[in-house]
Protein backbone atom coordinates (compact mmCIF):
# COMPACT_ATOMS: atom_id res chain seq x y z
CA UNK A 1 0.00 0.00 0.00
CA UNK A 2 1.02 3.51 -0.11
CA UNK A 3 2.95 5.04 2.63
CA UNK A 4 0.30 6.11 5.10
CA UNK A 5 1.47 8.72 7.73
CA UNK A 6 -0.19 10.71 10.32
CA UNK A 7 -2.47 13.97 8.86
CA UNK A 8 -1.39 16.92 10.32
CA UNK A 9 2.29 15.52 10.90
CA UNK A 10 5.18 17.19 9.54
CA UNK A 11 6.65 14.66 7.46
CA UNK A 12 10.59 14.18 7.94
CA UNK A 13 11.30 10.81 6.40
CA UNK A 14 14.54 9.17 7.18
CA UNK A 15 16.88 9.16 4.36
CA UNK A 16 18.95 5.66 5.47
CA UNK A 17 17.20 2.01 5.05
CA UNK A 18 14.43 0.96 6.89
CA UNK A 19 11.89 -1.90 7.50
CA UNK A 20 9.99 -1.86 4.11
CA UNK A 21 7.63 -5.04 6.26
CA UNK A 22 4.44 -4.47 7.38
CA UNK A 23 3.42 -3.48 10.80
CA UNK A 24 0.22 -5.03 11.69
CA UNK A 25 -0.90 -1.72 14.43
CA UNK A 26 -2.09 -3.78 16.83
CA UNK A 27 -0.53 -1.66 19.87
CA UNK A 28 0.17 2.23 20.20
CA UNK A 29 2.80 2.50 22.56
CA UNK A 30 4.79 5.82 23.98
CA UNK A 31 8.65 6.28 24.60
CA UNK A 32 11.01 9.12 25.75
CA UNK A 33 13.56 9.58 24.32
CA UNK A 34 16.15 10.90 26.97
CA UNK A 35 17.37 13.19 24.54
CA UNK A 36 16.23 16.04 21.84
CA UNK A 37 14.11 15.60 18.89
CA UNK A 38 17.14 16.89 16.62
CA UNK A 39 19.33 14.08 18.18
CA UNK A 40 17.01 11.42 18.36
CA UNK A 41 15.82 11.89 14.94
CA UNK A 42 19.60 11.60 13.83
CA UNK A 43 20.26 8.70 15.87
CA UNK A 44 16.91 6.95 14.33
CA UNK A 45 18.00 7.93 10.95
CA UNK A 46 21.09 6.02 10.98
CA UNK A 47 21.60 2.53 9.64
CA UNK A 48 21.42 -0.14 12.59
CA UNK A 49 20.15 2.16 15.27
CA UNK A 50 16.64 1.77 16.56
CA UNK A 51 13.93 4.33 15.03
CA UNK A 52 10.34 5.17 16.15
CA UNK A 53 7.67 5.86 13.68
CA UNK A 54 6.84 9.00 14.61
CA UNK A 55 8.61 11.90 17.18
CA UNK A 56 6.49 14.47 19.22
CA UNK A 57 8.38 17.84 20.20
CA UNK A 58 8.03 19.78 23.19
CA UNK A 59 6.36 22.17 21.16
CA UNK A 60 4.00 19.14 20.56
CA UNK A 61 4.71 18.75 16.74
CA UNK A 62 4.46 15.72 15.55
CA UNK A 63 7.20 14.40 13.15
CA UNK A 64 6.60 11.42 10.53
CA UNK A 65 9.75 9.88 10.15
CA UNK A 66 8.89 6.53 8.79
CA UNK A 67 5.11 5.54 7.45
CA UNK A 68 2.70 3.90 9.50
CA UNK A 69 1.87 0.71 7.98
CA UNK A 70 5.57 -0.02 8.79
CA UNK A 71 7.88 -1.60 11.16
CA UNK A 72 9.63 0.63 13.44
CA UNK A 73 12.85 -0.53 15.98
CA UNK A 74 11.38 0.95 19.11
CA UNK A 75 10.02 -2.39 20.36
CA UNK A 76 11.98 -4.94 19.96
CA UNK A 77 9.45 -8.20 19.52
CA UNK A 78 6.84 -5.67 19.36
CA UNK A 79 8.24 -4.38 16.07
CA UNK A 80 5.79 -6.31 14.06
CA UNK A 81 2.54 -4.59 15.85
CA UNK A 82 4.02 -1.60 17.77
CA UNK A 83 2.92 1.59 16.44
CA UNK A 84 5.93 3.97 18.76
CA UNK A 85 5.97 7.79 19.42
CA UNK A 86 9.05 8.73 20.96
CA UNK A 87 8.82 12.17 22.87
CA UNK A 88 11.42 14.63 23.12
CA UNK A 89 12.57 15.29 27.08
CA UNK A 90 16.08 17.07 26.58
CA UNK A 91 15.28 20.76 25.49
CA UNK A 92 15.83 23.99 27.48
CA UNK A 93 12.81 25.61 25.83
CA UNK A 94 10.43 23.15 27.21
CA UNK A 95 11.98 21.33 29.96
CA UNK A 96 14.31 21.75 33.37
CA UNK A 97 17.86 20.92 33.16
CA UNK A 98 17.85 16.89 34.34
CA UNK A 99 20.21 13.84 35.60
CA UNK A 100 19.38 12.16 31.95
CA UNK A 101 18.39 9.09 34.90
CA UNK A 102 15.80 6.94 35.07
CA UNK A 103 13.20 8.55 37.84
CA UNK A 104 14.15 11.98 36.63
CA UNK A 105 12.96 12.70 33.53
CA UNK A 106 10.37 15.76 33.59
CA UNK A 107 6.90 15.68 32.44
CA UNK A 108 5.40 16.00 28.99
CA UNK A 109 4.68 19.70 27.80
CA UNK A 110 0.68 20.01 27.58
CA UNK A 111 1.33 20.56 24.20
CA UNK A 112 3.21 16.81 24.13
CA UNK A 113 -0.15 15.52 26.53
CA UNK A 114 -2.68 17.09 23.59
CA UNK A 115 -0.35 15.39 20.54
CA UNK A 116 -0.14 12.39 21.84
CA UNK A 117 -4.09 12.01 22.67
CA UNK A 118 -4.94 13.41 19.26
CA UNK A 119 -2.11 11.23 17.92
CA UNK A 120 -3.31 7.85 19.42
CA UNK A 121 -7.33 8.88 18.90
CA UNK A 122 -6.34 8.77 15.00
CA UNK A 123 -4.44 5.33 15.54
CA UNK A 124 -7.36 4.07 17.19
CA UNK A 125 -9.91 5.36 14.80
CA UNK A 126 -7.69 4.42 11.70
CA UNK A 127 -7.04 0.77 12.90
CA UNK A 128 -10.31 -0.06 14.84
CA UNK A 129 -8.06 -0.51 17.95
CA UNK A 130 -9.43 0.09 21.76
CA UNK A 131 -8.54 3.46 23.40
CA UNK A 132 -7.89 1.09 26.48
CA UNK A 133 -4.14 0.67 28.03
CA UNK A 134 -3.37 -3.10 27.36
CA UNK A 135 -2.50 -4.81 30.88
CA UNK A 136 0.80 -6.20 29.90
CA UNK A 137 2.68 -7.14 26.44
CA UNK A 138 1.91 -10.74 25.82
CA UNK A 139 0.86 -11.48 22.07
CA UNK A 140 -1.94 -10.81 21.07
CA UNK A 141 -3.16 -7.71 22.92
CA UNK A 142 -4.73 -4.42 21.20
CA UNK A 143 -4.66 -1.18 22.81
CA UNK A 144 -2.33 1.35 24.04
CA UNK A 145 1.15 1.15 25.87
CA UNK A 146 4.44 2.65 27.41
CA UNK A 147 7.49 1.52 27.08
CA UNK A 148 8.11 -0.25 30.61
CA UNK A 149 5.75 -2.78 30.03
CA UNK A 150 7.45 -5.05 27.91
CA UNK A 151 11.03 -4.14 29.90
CA UNK A 152 12.08 -7.59 31.66
CA UNK A 153 12.29 -7.37 35.42
CA UNK A 154 10.02 -3.65 35.27
CA UNK A 155 7.69 -3.44 38.11
CA UNK A 156 5.28 -4.48 35.07
CA UNK A 157 6.95 -7.33 33.92
CA UNK A 158 5.08 -10.62 33.98
CA UNK A 159 5.90 -14.65 32.44
CA UNK A 160 4.98 -14.77 28.94
CA UNK A 161 5.19 -10.69 27.94
CA UNK A 162 7.10 -9.99 24.82
CA UNK A 163 10.18 -8.33 25.36
CA UNK A 164 9.66 -4.55 24.02
CA UNK A 165 13.45 -4.33 25.05
CA UNK A 166 17.03 -6.22 25.87
CA UNK A 167 17.79 -3.04 28.56
CA UNK A 168 16.70 -4.74 31.86
CA UNK A 169 15.80 -1.44 33.82
CA UNK A 170 14.97 0.45 31.00
CA UNK A 171 12.31 3.01 32.66
CA UNK A 172 10.78 4.33 29.66
CA UNK A 173 9.07 6.44 29.96
CA UNK A 174 9.41 7.38 33.37
CA UNK A 175 7.38 7.46 36.12
CA UNK A 176 6.28 11.03 35.86
CA UNK A 177 5.13 10.28 31.74
CA UNK A 178 3.42 7.51 33.20
CA UNK A 179 1.53 8.57 35.32
CA UNK A 180 0.51 10.98 33.04
CA UNK A 181 -0.09 8.32 30.06
CA UNK A 182 -2.43 6.53 32.44
CA UNK A 183 -4.55 9.79 34.07
CA UNK A 184 -4.35 12.03 31.03
CA UNK A 185 -3.23 10.22 27.54
CA UNK A 186 -5.55 7.39 27.74
CA UNK A 187 -8.66 8.67 29.10
CA UNK A 188 -8.09 11.45 26.65
CA UNK A 189 -8.34 9.27 23.46
CA UNK A 190 -10.74 7.17 25.38
CA UNK A 191 -12.76 10.50 25.11
CA UNK A 192 -11.86 11.42 21.96
CA UNK A 193 -12.54 8.00 20.11
CA UNK A 194 -15.65 7.47 22.15
CA UNK A 195 -17.08 10.34 21.00
CA UNK A 196 -17.30 12.73 24.17
CA UNK A 197 -19.50 15.74 23.32
CA UNK A 198 -16.55 18.23 23.94
CA UNK A 199 -14.46 16.88 20.99
CA UNK A 200 -17.35 15.21 18.81
CA UNK A 201 -16.71 17.71 16.47
CA UNK A 202 -13.04 16.64 16.13
CA UNK A 203 -14.12 13.27 15.42
CA UNK A 204 -16.78 13.99 12.78
CA UNK A 205 -13.85 16.13 11.11
CA UNK A 206 -11.79 13.27 11.25
CA UNK A 207 -14.58 11.01 9.35
CA UNK A 208 -15.40 13.62 6.94
CA UNK A 209 -11.49 13.40 5.90
CA UNK A 210 -11.74 10.08 5.67
CA UNK A 211 -14.92 9.94 3.61
CA UNK A 212 -13.87 12.93 1.06
CA UNK A 213 -10.86 10.77 0.15
CA UNK A 214 -12.98 7.21 0.24
CA UNK A 215 -15.32 9.13 -2.30
CA UNK A 216 -12.92 10.37 -4.26
CA UNK A 217 -10.86 7.42 -4.84
CA UNK A 218 -13.88 5.43 -5.41
CA UNK A 219 -15.02 7.74 -8.39
CA UNK A 220 -11.56 8.00 -10.26
CA UNK A 221 -11.17 3.76 -10.08
CA UNK A 222 -15.05 4.24 -11.37
CA UNK A 223 -13.83 6.88 -14.50
CA UNK A 224 -11.11 4.18 -14.68
CA UNK A 225 -12.94 1.58 -15.73
CA UNK A 226 -15.57 3.14 -17.56
CA UNK A 227 -12.70 4.47 -19.86
CA UNK A 228 -12.45 1.32 -20.67
CA UNK A 229 -8.83 0.35 -19.48
CA UNK A 230 -7.82 -2.78 -17.08
CA UNK A 231 -7.77 -2.11 -14.29
CA UNK A 232 -4.90 -4.17 -13.51
CA UNK A 233 -3.08 -1.12 -14.60
CA UNK A 234 -4.38 1.37 -12.48
CA UNK A 235 -1.43 2.40 -10.32
CA UNK A 236 -1.12 1.27 -7.42
CA UNK A 237 -0.17 4.61 -6.73
CA UNK A 238 -2.79 6.57 -7.80
CA UNK A 239 -4.70 4.81 -4.64
CA UNK A 240 -5.08 6.01 -1.18
CA UNK A 241 -2.02 8.40 -0.84
CA UNK A 242 -3.61 9.33 2.36
CA UNK A 243 -6.30 7.25 2.79
CA UNK A 244 -7.42 6.20 6.13
CA UNK A 245 -10.64 4.65 5.70
CA UNK A 246 -10.91 0.79 7.01
CA UNK A 247 -13.63 0.28 5.14
CA UNK A 248 -12.69 1.24 1.77
CA UNK A 249 -8.80 -0.32 2.45
CA UNK A 250 -10.44 -3.44 3.35
CA UNK A 251 -12.10 -3.25 0.19
CA UNK A 252 -9.81 -2.53 -2.30
CA UNK A 253 -8.08 -5.70 -2.94
CA UNK A 254 -11.56 -6.84 -4.08
CA UNK A 255 -12.52 -3.24 -5.96
CA UNK A 256 -8.82 -3.72 -8.08
CA UNK A 257 -9.77 -7.30 -8.81
CA UNK A 258 -12.40 -6.46 -10.72
CA UNK A 259 -11.56 -7.34 -14.62
CA UNK A 260 -14.41 -5.74 -16.71
CA UNK A 261 -13.38 -7.32 -19.49
CA UNK A 262 -13.27 -10.75 -17.68
CA UNK A 263 -16.51 -10.08 -16.29
CA UNK A 264 -18.48 -9.85 -19.64
CA UNK A 265 -16.87 -13.06 -21.04
CA UNK A 266 -18.24 -15.34 -17.73
CA UNK A 267 -21.51 -12.97 -18.11
CA UNK A 268 -21.77 -14.29 -21.86
CA UNK A 269 -20.44 -18.04 -21.07
CA UNK A 270 -23.04 -18.44 -18.39
CA UNK A 271 -26.17 -17.24 -20.90
CA UNK A 272 -28.16 -19.56 -22.67
CA UNK A 273 -26.62 -20.62 -26.06
CA UNK A 274 -29.81 -18.91 -27.31
CA UNK A 275 -31.65 -15.78 -26.69
CA UNK A 276 -35.16 -14.61 -27.89
CA UNK A 277 -33.36 -11.35 -29.12
CA UNK A 278 -30.42 -13.26 -30.31
CA UNK A 279 -26.60 -13.86 -29.28
CA UNK A 280 -25.44 -11.13 -27.53
CA UNK A 281 -21.46 -10.88 -27.73
CA UNK A 282 -18.72 -9.89 -25.27
CA UNK A 283 -18.27 -6.62 -26.48
CA UNK A 284 -21.49 -5.61 -26.23
CA UNK A 285 -22.10 -7.03 -22.66
CA UNK A 286 -18.70 -5.59 -21.76
CA UNK A 287 -19.57 -2.30 -22.59
CA UNK A 288 -22.79 -2.66 -20.48
CA UNK A 289 -20.59 -3.64 -17.51
CA UNK A 290 -19.00 -0.36 -18.14
CA UNK A 291 -22.06 1.77 -17.90
CA UNK A 292 -23.17 0.24 -15.01
CA UNK A 293 -19.80 0.69 -13.19
CA UNK A 294 -20.39 4.38 -12.01
CA UNK A 295 -23.45 3.59 -10.40
CA UNK A 296 -21.73 0.21 -8.63
CA UNK A 297 -19.19 2.90 -7.39
CA UNK A 298 -22.15 5.07 -5.83
CA UNK A 299 -23.41 1.97 -4.14
CA UNK A 300 -19.97 1.56 -2.44
CA UNK A 301 -19.56 5.27 -1.33
CA UNK A 302 -23.02 5.24 -0.22
CA UNK A 303 -22.41 1.69 1.57
CA UNK A 304 -19.53 3.68 2.89
CA UNK A 305 -20.93 6.43 3.79
CA UNK A 306 -23.53 5.03 5.55
ZN1 LIG B 1 11.21 3.59 24.95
Amino acid sequence: MADLWVPGSTIRKFTDPKSPLANANMVGCAHTQVGSYEGSWNWGNQDGNPYALCYCRGSGELVSAWPVNLRSAANLEGNPYVFPIECEDVNPLYFPAWSLKCGDVPAWTDAQVQTLIETFAWWCIRFNRPPVLIPDTKPGRVGLAYHRQGVPNSPEWVTGNDKWSNSVGKCCPDWRRIAQFKQEVVPGVAALVNGDDMIEADFDRINAENLAVTRAEVQRLAQYLAKGESNTAFPAAAWSSGTTNPELLAAIPHITTIDVAALAVAIVAAMPPTQPGGEIDQATVEAGVRAVVPEIAAAVIAEIAS
